[in-house]
């Protein structure tokens, strides 16, 4: 968006951070008629809503935690993402291969929780567990070792796309009236008569502008603390006790999801399916370091890779990314394992106005806790225009009758399998309007990503980079080699360069931030998976 437009313009809350929880946040405002401004100094997703374990449940695990309120609202709100955005939140059969040797409290809680799952879930709108013959396991997750039971119990999760999720979230807010910005930050706030006076630089073009805004939304996941400092907050003690989680991504197709015991310890792994492979993960280590730097550390690669080779052996030798995203968990004491994954919502004062801060939670539970955050800003706004209705209209991409219809069709059109796939896993029924009326053309040897995906990028989804259409393509996890990466990335520049009218210098500093945001995420071109800070 045009930055200078808002200059000036008053804004009932400023939102910090593009992460899931400010744009569902920026969303649920606009749906009720007051007007947010949403700024991100990266891209949207940057922070852990692109680093999750991409699932969308309850968690066994928190079960076994006795979480039973946390878990019966993740589920609710399982079934109605599945509903508005059937193409990101699929459900997906998570097999349970037991008699491998695991402990036995896996094993006798495994069976028994994923019932009391099916049955705290209720009977509507969603498979039920049962339990499928070793040939069909095999085929659905070819390679992986089983155990010596008979059959293999399976129960059905929901799995996404975490960026994705957030981004047509965002496109939502826009839609709804919100003004959603990437690479901008807050420089400061100050008192004045109506509001504070927030004054904001554009990170693209370098440019100041200030607007007016009645209160501010914190909501940048592990940064949560350094934010407040930053800006002012004032009471005592840390909100936040980030917790780092790394995954690896793997080029092995795989049609259902996988818990298994780690080997060594015995804690639970997932192996999820995205569309162009697979990601394991994942690990659970105390982080204090900083947010933007966070990296997997060699002894957390190794560990993944032990439980990769032993849930599927067949894929041993495959090439593997590997990344690392933080837990924004509310502070309390006990190891990081043991906390809730409940959310919690800290009112201060800054500059004479209220400064909502927001950690805990979970991707799953993002539109509970945009609900909560609003409620507890409402006395501060005043009646909002609108009245708040539910929450059942599609995301943009959602409305669509069956995602094989839609697969089938595009295979008609000219896309071979895999284009189809990566199409309708990410855009849904919004595939054919990203496609346009060319032929698609992939921008490197493979037959994905395609040129038509960078134009739609910034027309439709606010990217302002090159990095911002690179990391959406999440292009290392696509296992290129790192000529064939370059190219893609050479390509998208051409693109974007033509659509921006940018000139040289621009373009090699667009090319060298993706480099450097590359460096944060996955390490750099041809590095090992592992990698440290
Ligand atoms: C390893 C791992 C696995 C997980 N798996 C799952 C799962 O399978 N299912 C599930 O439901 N949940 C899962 N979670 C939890 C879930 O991912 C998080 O709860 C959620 O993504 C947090 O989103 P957020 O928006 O609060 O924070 P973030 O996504 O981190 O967003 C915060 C944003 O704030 C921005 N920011 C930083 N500083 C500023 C500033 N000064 N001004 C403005 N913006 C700023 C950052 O750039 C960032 O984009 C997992 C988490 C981890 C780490």
């Amino acid at each position: 968006m045009d930055l200078e437009r808002i200059a000036g313009a008053r804004f009932d809350a400023l939102i910090l951070g593009g992460g899931i929880t400010g744009v569902a946040t920026a969303h649920r405002l606009a749906r009720l008629g007051w007007s947010p401004l949403l700024i991100e100094p990266r891209d949207l997703a940057w922070g852990t809503s692109s680093r999750s374990s991409r699932l969308i449940h309850g968690g066994l695990r928190y079960l076994a935690h006795g979480e039973l309120r946390l878990v019966r609202r993740a589920l609710a709100e399982r079934r109605a993402l599945a509903r508005i955005a059937p193409h990101l939140v699929r459900p997906t059969p998570m097999l349970l291969p037991l008699g491998r040797g695991e402990p036995w409290r896996w094993r006798t809680f495994a069976p028994a929780g994923v019932v009391a799952y099916d049955l705290l879930a209720g009977r509507r709108g969603w498979p039920r567990g049962r339990t499928i013959g070793r040939d069909e396991a095999e085929t659905l997750v070819p390679g992986l070792r089983l155990g010596d039971e008979r059959r293999v119990r399976v129960f059905y999760d929901g799995v996404t796309d975490d960026r994705r999720l957030t981004l047509v979230t965002a496109m939502a807010a826009r839609e709804a009236g919100a003004q959603v910005v990437g690479r901008c930050e807050l420089l400061g706030l100050e008192a004045t008569e109506h509001g504070a006076r927030a004054r904001l630089r554009d990170l693209v073009s370098g440019q100041t502008l200030d607007v007016v805004v009645r209160s501010v939304v914190n909501a940048t996941g592990p940064w949560v603390d350094r934010v407040r400092q930053r800006y002012g907050a004032t009471r005592r003690g840390r909100l936040v006790r980030p917790s780092r989680g790394s995954h690896l991504a793997i080029p092995w197709r795989i049609d259902a999801a996988m818990l298994v015991p780690h080997p060594r310890d015995g804690r639970v792994g997932f192996f999820v399916p995205t569309a162009t492979g697979m990601i394991v993960g994942t690990t659970d280590v105390a982080d204090e370091g900083d947010p933007d730097a966070v990296r997997p550390s060699p002894d957390e690669i190794a560990y993944l890779e032990e439980l990769a080779d032993d849930g599927i052996p067949g894929m041993a030798g495959r090439e593997r990314t590997g990344w690392a995203g933080l837990r924004p968990l509310a502070e309390s004491p006990g190891p990081t394992n043991a906390l809730s994954r409940a959310a919690r919502y800290v009112m201060e004062s800054v500059e004479g106005i209220p400064f909502l801060s927001i950690v805990g939670g979970k991707l799953t539970l993002h539109r509970v806790m945009a609900r909560d955050a609003v409620r507890r800003l409402r006395p501060h706004l005043g009646t909002p225009a609108r009245p708040a209705r539910p929450d059942t209209a599609h995301l943009p991409g959602g409305d669509l009758a069956t995602l094989a219809g839609l697969e089938a069709r595009l295979r008609a059109t000219g896309l071979d399998a895999t284009q189809a796939r990566w199409m309708v896993s990410r855009y849904g029924s919004q595939a054919e309007a990203v496609l346009g009326d060319e032929p698609p053309a992939p921008l490197g040897r493979g037959s994905i990503p395609l040129a038509c995906e960078v134009g739609w990028a910034v027309r439709e989804e606010g990217a302002r980079t090159l990095s911002d259409v690179l990391l959406r393509w999440r292009l290392p996890e696509l296992a290129l080699d790192a000529e064939d990466e370059t190219r893609i990335a050479r390509a998208a520049l051409t693109l974007l360069a033509h659509r921006l009218g940018l000139g040289s210098a621009r373009a090699e500093r667009e090319r060298a931030r993706w480099e450097r945001e590359r460096r944060a995420v996955w390490g750099g071109t041809g590095d090992r998976a592992a990698a440290t800070r």
